[in-house]
């Protein structure tokens, strides 16, 4: 076998809106960001071998995914991706690689899904296989599941593979239709992370999961983003969901209605709406906090400190439970802005807050 390096990567994300949507069938509005994992790999005939720079473990497994011990850390995810494709008739191929990753973890810019879909291609390219992008998005989603137990959806991996440089990426994770929506040049993407780290297998992310699922039988068969906020309380009340469970529902009907409102409001003729997005972001803001109740105390005074320093519009953004804000800032201002609301933060909290301006990014290679 002749020995060649090869490298695939895959970007992180940020969610500019619609946030639990994606689960249930509904909609969501990501951008690929200009940081991602990347794999540096060789074939090797009998083995995948993977380490990373972050942690110590490496994984080991059989060329068609089979574990050769047990699993315990991050190497369950590449584990599960390969087990995955391997049931989907990835040929036994092995491959040696180091992992590397400019996508800070557990910020809420989906480190996990950049890292499954870079080892979901390099497998794929180890072994001459393929499968359509939006397969390759439900394997790496599905690895997640089977890796950590974390019922995660369609929009990060899909967002790693199918988003474009400048672009959001209209995604309808039920009928997986999707469309690139240009964004406005003049306003620039800051993502200010509180320093709170959450790892989604030990949060609430499944059980906030569970407890719609409890509520989506009262709307007999129709997908959240297909009704109204009135029919779906109504149809609730009528069906005795209890009142958690109503909210929990309440947050996802109104949340698909604003992506909605907010591309309208990115593609208005006469040029962004900056009102109505940032009356959006607000509202979905509120929503995250109150009905579904993913937010934290930090993300809550992120979210105020950048409208008090001039943000069009502010959320918190990606699963919750720690994580970072999405704010749409003029561009000119946008250095500043993110330099501002940070040292405002930090002075607030003592903690180790960061204002980053992001630039988009195309989807992986
Ligand atoms: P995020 O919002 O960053 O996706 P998650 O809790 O979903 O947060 O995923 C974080 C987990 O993904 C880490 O604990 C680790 O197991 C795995 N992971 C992310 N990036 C890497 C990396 N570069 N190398 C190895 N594992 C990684
Ligand atoms: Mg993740």
């Amino acid at each position: 076998m002749t020995s060649r390096l090869a490298e695939t990567s895959a970007p992180g994300r940020v969610n500019l809106i619609g946030e639990h949507t994606d689960y249930s069938g509904g909609l969501v509005l990501p951008v690929a960001l200009d940081c991602g994992v990347a794999v540096r790999w060789q074939p090797e005939p009998a083995a995948i071998r993977l380490r990373s720079a972050e942690f110590p473990e490496t994984v080991e497994l059989a060329a068609d995914g089979t574990p050769r011990s047990e699993l315990a850390g991050w190497v369950r995810y590449p584990a599960a991706v390969a087990q995955l494709l391997h049931e989907l008739g990835r040929p036994a191929a092995g491959l040696d690689g180091t992992i590397s990753s400019t996508v800070p973890i557990g910020t809420g810019l989906s480190s996990s899904a950049a890292l499954t879909v870079a080892v979901a291609l390099a497998l794929c390219r180890a072994a001459e296989f393929e499968l359509p992008r939006i397969e390759l998005a439900h394997v790496a989603q599905e690895a997640e599941h089977r890796a950590v137990g974390v019922p995660v959806g369609l929009m990060d991996p899909a967002a790693s593979l199918l988003a474009r440089r400048d672009h959001a990426l209209l995604l309808d994770c039920g009928t997986e239709e999707h469309r690139l929506v240009p964004l406005p040049p003049r306003l620039a993407i800051v993502v200010l992370d509180s320093g709170v780290r959450h790892a989604l297998e030990h949060s609430g992310y499944a059980a906030r999961r569970a407890e719609l699922e409890r509520a989506l039988p009262c709307l007999g068969g129709a997908r959240p983003s297909a009704v109204t906020v009135e029919a779906a309380e109504a149809a609730a009340l009528a069906a005795g969901v209890d009142e958690v469970a109503r909210r929990r529902l309440r947050h996802v009907v109104s949340e698909n209605e604003r992506v909605r409102a907010c591309v309208r409001a990115l593609e208005a003729p006469a040029g962004p709406d900056r009102k109505a997005l940032g009356a959006l972001f607000r509202a979905g803001h509120e929503s995250l906090r109150d009905d579904f109740e993913v937010s934290i105390p930090e993300l809550d005074l992120l979210v105020e400190l950048a409208g008090a320093a001039g943000a069009v519009a502010a959320r918190m953004t990606g699963g919750g439970f720690g994580g970072s804000v999405v704010a749409l800032v003029d561009r000119h201002a946008a250095e500043k802005f993110a330099a501002d609301v940070t040292a405002a933060y930090v002075a607030r909290t003592g903690r180790a807050g960061t204002g980053r301006v992001c630039a988009t990014a195309d989807a992986a290679a």
